[in-house]
């Protein structure tokens, strides 16, 4: 596993997809997905030029956050997990990103919770686009109301939106759900002219070019950067 060689595979990937797309290869950033990785592997990403990294759980989140605030270096945490309500402060006080977001009460906490002397907390809402019933995320409709509950919390910047369509590998199919992503993220941008809505993360390893095709602007990459993932070791 060269996770060197990888990030810059990916960032070709990357390239080409926007190539094909039409697209200036700048408007899409790349999220290394880094769960269950150690902080030896991250390193390796981040010295290969990978800054944004992404975590599912918290504290183990926490953890690296921390161990790379002790080395005094500067790396981009997003927060792209599950959240209950009692684990809300140690992402508020330690990630920059929480790509999640489906509650209005985890809204409140968050920004009840976000240390002064930082920055907003950036958020994403996360929408079921697949309306699945096991998958996290809001449904479509309920964007707009809870986009409005939080333009209104000073410590919260809303940033777009986030999604993990049901996993299939066909294209028609994968596209069709990346669609629908983009023209709620129209909707959105144009129900909040005054927000700073320029996020669109959608596309893993397995459908990254469907969702540089259909308007992705940050794709969430685990497996093509530090191989598969073994959870029994975590
Ligand atoms: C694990 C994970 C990814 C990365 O998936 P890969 O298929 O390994 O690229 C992306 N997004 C979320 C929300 C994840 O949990």
């Amino acid at each position: 596993m060269n996770i060197q060689q990888n990030v810059l595979r990916i960032q070709h990937r990357i390239e080409a997809a926007c190539q094909q797309a039409g697209r200036a290869s700048n408007t899409v950033r790349l999220l290394a997905v880094s769960k269950t990785k150690s902080v030896a592997e991250i390193s390796t990403a981040f010295e290969a030029g990978q800054s944004a990294f992404g975590e599912n759980y918290v504290q183990e989140g926490v953890d690296k956050i921390q161990y790379f605030q002790a080395q005094g270096l500067q790396l981009e945490w997003h927060f792209i997990g599950p959240l209950q309500s009692n684990k809300t402060r140690l992402v508020a006080e330690h990630f920059d990103w929480m790509q999640t977001l489906e509650r209005a009460k985890i809204a409140d906490r968050l920004n009840e919770q976000r240390p002064a002397d930082k920055a907003p907390l950036n958020v994403l809402i996360q929408i079921n686009i697949s309306d699945e019933e096991t998958k996290s995320g809001i449904s479509p409709h309920e964007m707009l109301n809870l986009a409005k509950h939080i333009e209104n919390l000073p410590h919260l910047r809303l940033r777009g939106l986030m999604a993990i369509p049901a996993p299939t590998e066909n294209i028609a199919e994968q596209e069709s759900e990346f669609k629908k992503m983009a023209a709620l993220f129209e909707q959105l941008k144009q129900a909040f002219p005054a927000q700073p809505i320029d996020t669109l993360s959608m596309g893993m390893t397995d459908d990254m070019p469907s969702a540089i095709k259909c308007g992705s602007t940050m794709v969430r990459i685990g497996t093509a950067i530090f191989g598969a993932r073994d959870y029994a070791q975590k």
